[in-house]
């Protein structure tokens, strides 16, 4: 594994302003001291990876990245341990995927060694960063890569530039939502990036939340591109149904829907919920169907940001220009997702048996 050259910063925050922000993080509002690095060149390969002091990026301005959209992303918490260790939730998937996402933006694939690496030592450095455990706190980090190459021409990038940086979050108590199911746009279609972590789906999704406020809901819910009859997600999480039947239904990975990190975790531990886990197509008017019969009780959305968040309630369009509402349940959280929730913390904080092996500690 290929290590992080480190030069520390001159200038790290002192140890009272950063005791004051860590007590008390807010959600991407503040960064740690150090960020890593790595570059990528044409006939090179990786090379410069190193840890330095945070620092805004000098970029020449026909940088490809900022007008062909080469960019990926991952995003993935460090937790404090009961023993005051850290440990960083299942890294290595975020690194498969992140290389995943680079092949299908033609960019420069990071070796997943390098991945967790690169978490890993950032982790270590700024190990003081890492909020304690109450209130949900968390290390929030960052990794993305951008296409830095100076090109005005369309093509793949010869050079592309590795960065990780890290934010102390929580507490994020999600508030229950209600989805909207737009009928004008969609996040993914076959052979399209849905399956990529970038920054050009979300720039995409964007209108479709501004939509869904007007209809008086959180989020979207999104369906399939060809028939606009299948789910895929809901926002930038992946969607689940708890069925009366005792299942747990999450659209299957068709190539449009991100393999989550959470999804995955989740789909393990519904048997210890007594719940089967069930991955296939799910058409939304049997989603209507279901919470209005009651065959489905509980839906949730899951994603390392805000873990599991409630959904409460669908809109969709009706006759004569007025919305379809259903409501799921009473219109309140369910206790199968509040447990389920419960667990994944348990596992990530340290407070239960890690028994997949699923923390990295640092
Ligand atoms: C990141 C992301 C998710 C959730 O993935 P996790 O690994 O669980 O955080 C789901 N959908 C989209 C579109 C995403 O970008």
């Amino acid at each position: 594994m290929a290590t992080f050259t480190l030069s520390r910063t001159e200038h790290p925050t002192p140890a009272d302003e950063r005791a004051a922000i860590v007590a008390k993080p807010v959600f991407g509002a503040n960064f740690t001291d150090h960020m890593a690095l790595a570059i990528w060149r044409d006939g090179q390969g990786w090379a410069d990876r190193e840890i330095v002091g945070r620092r805004p990026f000098e970029l020449h301005p026909g940088a490809a990245t900022f007008h062909y959209g080469q960019e990926i992303f991952e995003g993935l918490k460090a937790f404090r341990q009961p023993d005051k260790g850290v440990a960083i939730f299942r890294p290595e998937k975020n690194a498969a995927r992140f290389a995943n996402s680079a092949r299908r933006l033609a960019m420069a694939p990071l070796p997943e060694d390098d991945f967790v690496a690169a978490v890993t030592e950032l982790v270590d450095l700024d190990r003081d960063w890492v909020p304690s455990p109450d209130g949900e706190q968390s290390l929030y980090l960052r990794p993305f890569e951008i296409a830095s190459e100076t090109l005005i021409g369309v093509r793949a990038a010869k050079e592309y530039t590795f960065c990780v940086i890290a934010s102390p979050v929580g507490p994020y108590y999600p508030e229950p939502v209600t989805l909207w199911a737009t009928p004008n746009y969609t996040r993914a279609a076959e052979g399209g990036t849905g399956a990529a972590k970038c920054g050009g789906n979300y720039a995409a999704s964007l209108a479709a939340a501004g939509e869904a406020a007007d209809h008086g809901c959180q989020q979207v819910i999104w369906l399939d591109g060809v028939e606009h009859r299948w789910v895929e997600e809901c926002g930038t999480m992946n969607i689940m149904f708890v069925t009366a039947a005792g299942e747990l239904v999450t659209p299957a990975l068709t190539g449009t829907i991100l393999d989550g990190v959470t999804r995955d975790s989740i789909l393990a531990l519904a048997p210890e919920h007594g719940l089967t886990p069930v991955q296939r197509r799910v058409a939304i008017d049997e989603v209507f169907d279901g919470v209005e019969q009651g065959t489905i009780t509980e839906v949730f959305a899951c994603g390392t940001a805000a873990v599991v968040t409630p959904v409460v309630g669908f809109a969709a369009p009706g006759v004569n220009g007025a919305d379809r509402s259903f409501i799921v349940g009473a219109g309140t959280p369910g206790p199968i997702s509040a447990a389920v929730r419960s667990h994944l913390l348990d596992i990530q904080y340290g407070r239960v048996e890690d028994t997949r092996g699923w923390l990295h500690h640092v």
